[in-house]
């Protein structure tokens, strides 16, 4: 089983007698890649990324992360970050210790865990926030301290559910880089959700089209584009929203 994500056959359902939210979902993302998943609200983006992290259990399937199949295994032990569209810091915490925390949980010294937050915080371009309060700043700003706060932990794999999609289009833009400088820095595995089409195609090197629970296309950005392998495929690529 090689590293990265992969997902077999993996369907979930909430609840009885309910439309499962995925269906036999086969999915493989190589280590060190990019795939963005784009389909229409309620496809089942957001689904797929808690069954990988272990906030939902699969109801059929499994799921590989880095070659071990996680059934069973905790979320906190599955060596994934999250991060969200809507940042979830600790208010009462300096940016800072928000993005020493998790290296805290680790066990680290207080000392150590701020210089190995530093390092974090200088990649995300916010070198000199650190001792700010977390409500001093912008959306943006406290996006890039969650990004931070998610690598921090070191995880193999980073997986983002619209982390941009609250931002203006400047500030998406800056973010898209940041992802650049994030991935030849660590090289983690990165799974992507978004909306915009433009930033699937900027930031991913495939693209992973879902409708309905189903994944419809997972490949390159150019072969999505011009060579769709459904008439849905394409309609939904010209036509997402
Ligand atoms: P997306 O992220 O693509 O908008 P989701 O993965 O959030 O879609 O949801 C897929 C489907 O599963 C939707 O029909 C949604 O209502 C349903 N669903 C998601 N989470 C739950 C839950 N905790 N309980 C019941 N239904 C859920
Ligand atoms: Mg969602």
């Amino acid at each position: 089983m090689s590293a990265g994500v992969l997902l077999h056959e993996v369907s979930k359902s909430f609840g009885a007698a309910r439309t499962p939210a995925l269906t036999g979902v086969t999915l493989a993302v190589a280590d060190g890649s990019c795939t963005a998943i784009l389909g229409p609200s309620g496809s089942g983006k957001s689904t797929i990324l808690r069954v990988i992290a272990g906030l939902d259990e699969v109801s059929g399937g499994t799921v590989h992360v880095d070659g071990v199949d996680v059934a069973g295994v905790p979320s906190e032990q599955r060596g994934i970050g999250l991060v969200f569209q809507r940042p979830l810091l600790f208010p009462h915490l300096s940016v800072l210790d928000n993005v020493a925390f998790s290296h805290r949980v680790g066990g680290a010294s207080r000392a150590g865990s701020r210089r190995h937050a530093q390092h974090y915080l200088d990649l995300v371009q916010l070198g000199g926030f650190g001792g700010r309060p977390i409500q001093a700043l912008s959306g943006g700003q406290e996006q890039r301290v969650a990004i931070a706060r998610a690598l921090a932990a070191a995880p193999r794999v980073l997986l983002l559910d619209e982390p941009f999609s609250a931002l203006d289009p400047a500030l998406r833009e800056d973010m898209h880089l940041l992802l650049d400088d994030v991935r030849s820095a660590l090289s983690p595995t990165i799974i992507l959700v978004t909306h915009d089409r433009e930033e699937a195609a900027a930031v991913a090197d495939r693209i992973a089209v879902i409708h309905n629970g189903a994944l419809l296309q997972h490949d390159t950005v150019d072969r999505i584009y011009h060579r769709p392998a459904s008439t849905r495929v394409s309609r939904l690529m010209g036509g997402l929203n």
